[in-house]
């Protein structure tokens, strides 16, 4: 039967009713969707429709992102003004963890902050649980690391977020420091090169990073007060390098002033800080907020450069406005801070979004899922494998121990960067799936120490999980698994002599049973995906390429920062008295053995280095770069991937570090295969801080150039001669 409707008396198909219907449906729903969009996301501010564009000249894109602030700037009331400079507490739109309001006016957008190292947090949902920055870190592979600011940016925009607070890039100067998983390392190169991946990556999305914390943020002990008292030639080369290449490489748009305070001042009004090394040092033209209750006055913070208070208006609400009134901070202060702000939001295109995010939009995909599971693997450190222990063979019945290892997988670590994740494979899941319906697989959550031995002896292999619970607010009261951990594992070891320890820590962890383990593996925080990336390591589909961004010790005193007056410090201060020598620079300086070096890690085949070869062996310190080539042959049997490190020895001096990494590569090689790289030393290599002419300086003589796969393996020396 052929069905037609009367529409306005014009005969019209059945088919093409529906069509128009269904057409309608569409755009009413994209028109309701819209609005609940910017509704309930962020006000809108910029009313384009309604404007005159000649009445909104800051929005012409062809101007630059200075002109059009200088341009905005023109038309702000002084409450404008101080509405841009602090956040609004509580935040109207819940979500966010940060909020600074919209100015319909003049088209200003509402500012939407949420954290997010790894991966967005603040109890977002739909979202990807990435491994820990310090286990993405451990793959020394800057690409890794710029692929996952791209993730983290990417979901942190469709979540509706205009300022994503990460990476921290602090030095880890204190090995018990409860932030250290969400750091890089302990060495402001390596941190440096690391933050620059991830802070295009995220920027490249769309929105804006925010580097913290800065400074001298290296413990969470007394976090609110505690001061840092470190010489000027410790900061410039340990403390602010990282700050210094995220602001001159990584273009990034907000730093976070710290809670803590640096040589007596608080960092959100440290002069030093904040204006002559930001500002007047690296030309920083992005804005710094504090972090959240960081900010301890008006006057004082807004003259020595402070922007923008977070999360409320304590400081920068009704007391700024009555000290720029009063004259306590002038009209030009203020607008610097303003323009500050404005720069980055017009860089970053800000303003210019057609279409805004969603808190409640899925930011979830397979691909993301899958980076989840390759930087883990990446970032899987492989500390020991006595007589080749690993990869394992599938036939082997596997006993695995420990709560970490199924019930309370320890994929991430607390705190303001904890991710709600959608999933998390634990390594017992992760194991079962690897090897099938015929696998032998057994578990004890090793609470009773004498079954888990049982259990362990029962099998051909045992493997134990074990954890640190690491977060922001706390440090660890020392370096030793918590718990019966090692008390269990030694347990075990008894039992099984194959037994592995599959450590998930956000740092190092004293290791008293290591003799009685045949194998160590170095998980980290291994994100949603930590259970398939281990079994990936452990049955050898993944061959172990990550190399430790930190020192591990051997003792709980054998570390650079062991005295009570160096952390966690004594009456309110840190004496930062190791100075130049933190890491790997203290062990190598005062001739501690480590337990494992910083830059070590295994693989399942073997590398040989060779041919150091510089160029030009005489060089002026200031012309360009130097080249210094390897030559790396993988000798084993499989497939694998080497990092290559390079050290500088600066010409003996008082206080100089041995060495000091100035460059690394990562390269993958067939068995037998063999190629050479080439790795720049750039002038800073050869350059240190004087603190009396407060500025770099080469010194002449002869440097050392060194080059291995560890700090503590260094088997190609050469040396050039700086003129
Ligand atoms: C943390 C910051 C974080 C902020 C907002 C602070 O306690 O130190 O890293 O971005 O909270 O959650």
């Amino acid at each position: 039967m052929r069905t037609e409707s009367a529409v306005r008396g014009v005969r019209v198909p059945f088919f093409v009713l529906v069509a128009f219907c269904i057409l309608l449906l569409v755009v009413v729903l994209a028109g309701v969707q819209t609005a609940t969009k910017s509704v309930a996301a962020k006000e809108e501010g910029t009313q384009a429709a309604s404007v005159n564009p000649q009445d909104r000249p800051w929005m012409n894109r062809t101007l630059s992102a200075e002109r059009r602030a200088d341009l905005l700037i023109e038309q702000m009331t002084l409450d404008e003004k101080i509405t841009l400079v602090h956040g609004v507490d509580p935040v109207p739109a819940k979500q966010y963890v940060g909020y600074v309001s919209a100015n319909p006016r003049l088209g200003i957008p509402a500012i939407t902050l949420a954290d997010g190292r790894a991966g967005v947090g603040n109890d977002a949902r739909d979202i990807t649980l990435l491994p820990a920055p310090i286990a993405a870190a451990s793959g020394w592979d800057t690409e890794v690391m710029n692929t996952f600011g791209h993730v983290l940016g990417q979901e942190q925009r469709i979540k509706g977020t205009d300022v994503a607070l990460g990476p921290s890039i602090d030095v880890v100067r204190v090995p018990e420091w409860g932030r250290t998983f969400e750091s890089y390392g302990e060495d402001p190169y390596f941190n440096g090169r690391m933050a620059v991946a991830e802070i295009k990556g995220i920027q490249s999305e769309g929105l804006i990073a925010d580097a913290n914390m800065y400074a001298t943020m290296n413990q969470e002990d007394n976090r609110f007060e505690e001061d840092s008292r470190v010489d000027e030639r410790t900061l410039q080369e340990i403390y602010l390098p990282p700050f210094a290449a995220a602001v001159r490489e990584g273009h990034v748009g907000t730093i976070m002033c710290a809670y803590v305070k640096t040589n007596g001042v608080f960092s959100c009004e440290n002069q030093y800080l904040l204006v002559d090394v930001l500002r007047k040092q690296w030309g920083f033209d992005g804005w710094v907020m504090s972090d959240w209750g960081a900010t301890h006055s008006a006057v004082d913070a807004a003259n020595h450069g402070h922007d923008q208070e977070m999360p409320g208006e304590k400081y920068y609400g009704a007391e700024l406005k009555a000290a720029v009134l009063n004259g306590q901070v002038s009209t030009e202060v203020l607008n610097s801070h303003v323009r500050n702000i404005l720069v980055p939001l017009f860089q970053h295109g800000i303003f210019d979004r057609r279409q805004v995010g969603s808190w409640s939009a899925n930011a979830r995909s397979p691909q993301h899922d899958a980076f989840a599971r390759t930087a883990a693997e990446q970032g899987t450190v492989l500390l020991k494998n006595e007589a080749g222990i690993l990869p394992l063979s599938r036939a082997a019945s596997v006993a695995v121990i420990g709560e970490a290892g199924s019930t309370h997988p320890k994929a991430e670590g607390g705190g303001s960067s904890a991710v709600v994740p959608p999933y998390v494979v634990s390594p017992l899941d992760g194991i079962r799936k690897r090897l099938g319906s015929d696998a032998k697989v057994t578990f004890a959550n090793g609470v009773d120490p004498v079954a888990a031995a049982k259990l362990a002896q029962a099998a051909d292999i045992a493997i134990v999980f074990a954890r640190t619970e690491e977060s922001e607010g706390a440090d660890r009261p020392d370096l030793s698994l918590p718990g019966n951990q090692d008390a269990l594992i030694n347990a075990v070891a008894q039992a099984n002599k194959k037994t592995i320890v599959v450590l998930n820590t956000g740092g190092p962890v004293l290791m008293p049973w290591l003799e009685q383990v045949r194998g160590v593996i170095e998980a980290w925080y291994a994100g949603q995906e930590a259970g398939n990336a281990i079994a990936a390591i452990l049955y050898g589909d993944a061959n172990p390429s990550a190399k430790l961004p930190l020192t591990f010790p051997r003792a709980a005193d054998a570390i650079p920062t062991s005295k009570r007056e160096q952390w966690p410090g004594v009456g309110g201060r840190s004496l930062y008295s190791e100075g130049l020598n933190v890491g790997y620079r203290w062990y190598d300086q005062s001739g501690t053995p480590p337990l494992f070096p910083f830059g070590f890690g295994l693989s399942y085949t073997t590398f040989r280095l060779d041919h150091l070869v510089i160029e030009p062996e005489k060089a002026e310190p200031t012309t360009g770069t130097l080249q210094v080539k390897v030559e790396v042959i993988n000798t084993g049997q499989r497939k694998g991937a080497e990092v290559v490190e390079v050290y500088v020895g600066h010409p003996p001096a008082n206080d100089e570090p041995p060495h000091q990494l100035r460059a690394f590569a990562k390269l993958e090689l067939k068995p037998g295969e063999s190629r050479t790289v080439t790795l720049a030393l750039d002038s800073r290599s050869f350059s240190i801080y004087d603190p009396g002419a407060h500025r770099w300086i080469h010194r002449r003589g002869s440097y050392e150039i060194l080059a291995g796969d560890s700090s503590r393996d260094l088997p190609l020396h050469g040396s050039v001669m700086i003129r």
